[in-house]
């Protein structure tokens, strides 16, 4: 465990029931097996791969949406796994969460005032401090008091998601897990709300674990980036290494795939097509469950899962056999 670690994650694992076919039971579904990593105070990790990869999983594990089959998770040194609900209630302030769609999670019959309000009501806190603090917030996030008055249907996704970010953020809370939380805007308001996560973590100190499959929104924001493939996280690093000299084939691939803002350098450049689809969790391939789809794989990697471990300089971790770049 880091000491500036605000979470740490250890062997985390979430196997789903299977369902029934005639009279058996099938399998369970590893959705998530096994990660560990930390986030540090101050910091935005960010977590990337494809859909169904087991990273919203993930991230409702952390906040206990959902609970974990197997691992631990540690929020600022206190072993929150398995705390009952009313154990967690006062963690709640200090770890919160904001979700892909900012309609679904605003409660349409509440206007924005009772929206932010709720987490500092539910803390306790006084009624004049909490009218004071979400007119402050409200400017903060970049929206006017008149707002206020409103309901969730009269705003735009954009303004939508600054109240879900103002609600999150009222009880000035450690770590924010940001689940997708500019996937369903346009991409000039994606860009409005990632600016907005850094200042408000440049103001407020914030760190965030922020959950995407685009790889150039999460390049932008994070310091450091975990790739996950199947339920499993298969490189992890700070961000310029990750992205400037990755070291599994799969970041490799992936990251060939976004494309470069100088026409000359996307003509020139190699693109690597991965062979069909993700397989799926139910049914995952044996040792390196990349391997079908990995243009580098040998015997070894059919038969032996590889461990992630350090690879090269610095603290870049790789859970590859022959991880690239890894010498220099
Ligand atoms: Fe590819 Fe083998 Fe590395 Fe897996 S362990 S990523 S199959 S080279």
């Amino acid at each position: 465990m880091l000491t500036d670690s605000v979470l740490t994650v250890r062997e985390l694992q979430m196997t789903f029931p299977g369902g029934r076919e005639g009279l058996r039971r099938r399998p369970g579904v590893k959705a998530v097996d096994g990660l560990s990593f930390d986030v540090r105070a101050g910091e935005t990790l960010g977590l990337v791969g494809e859909s169904g990869c087991g990273k919203s999983t993930t991230g409702r594990m952390l906040v206990r949406l959902l609970d974990p089959t197997g691992g631990r998770v540690e929020f600022q040194g206190q072993d929150i796994t398995r705390l009952g609900q009313r154990e967690l209630r006062p963690l709640r302030s200090r770890l919160q969460i904001i979700f892909q769609d900012p309609f679904a999670s605003l409660n349409p019959r509440q206007t924005v005032q009772q929206i932010i309000a709720a987490p500092l009501r539910a803390q306790g806190v006084a009624t004049a401090e909490i009218r004071r603090e979400v007119r402050d917030l409200v400017r903060l996030v970049g929206l006017a008091p008149e707002h206020l008055e409103r309901y969730p249907y009269q705003f735009s996704g954009g303004q939508a998601q600054r109240i879900g970010i103002a609600r999150a953020l009222a009880t000035r809370p450690a770590l924010v897990v940001a689940d997708e939380p500019v996937s369903a805007l346009d991409v000039s308001i994606q860009a409005q709300i990632v600016g907005l996560l850094e200042r408000l973590q440049r103001e407020l100190g914030v760190a965030y674990l922020f959950i995407a499959h685009d790889l150039a929104v999460v390049k932008h924001i994070s310091h450091r980036v975990a790739v996950m493939y199947l339920g499993r996280i298969v490189e992890i690093g700070d961000k310029a290494q990750v992205y400037g000299d990755p070291a599994h084939p799969y970041t490799k691939a992936l990251l060939s795939a976004v494309p470069l803002p100088d026409p000359a350098a996307e003509r020139a450049r190699e693109r690597i097509v991965l062979l069909g689809d993700p397989p799926s969790p139910a049914n995952p391939p044996s040792g390196c469950t990349f391997h079908p789809r990995c243009p580098q794989a040998q015997q070894i990697c059919r038969t032996e899962a590889p461990l992630l471990q350090i690879a090269g300089p610095g603290r870049r971790e790789v859970a590859c056999h022959f991880p690239q770049n890894a010498a220099h």
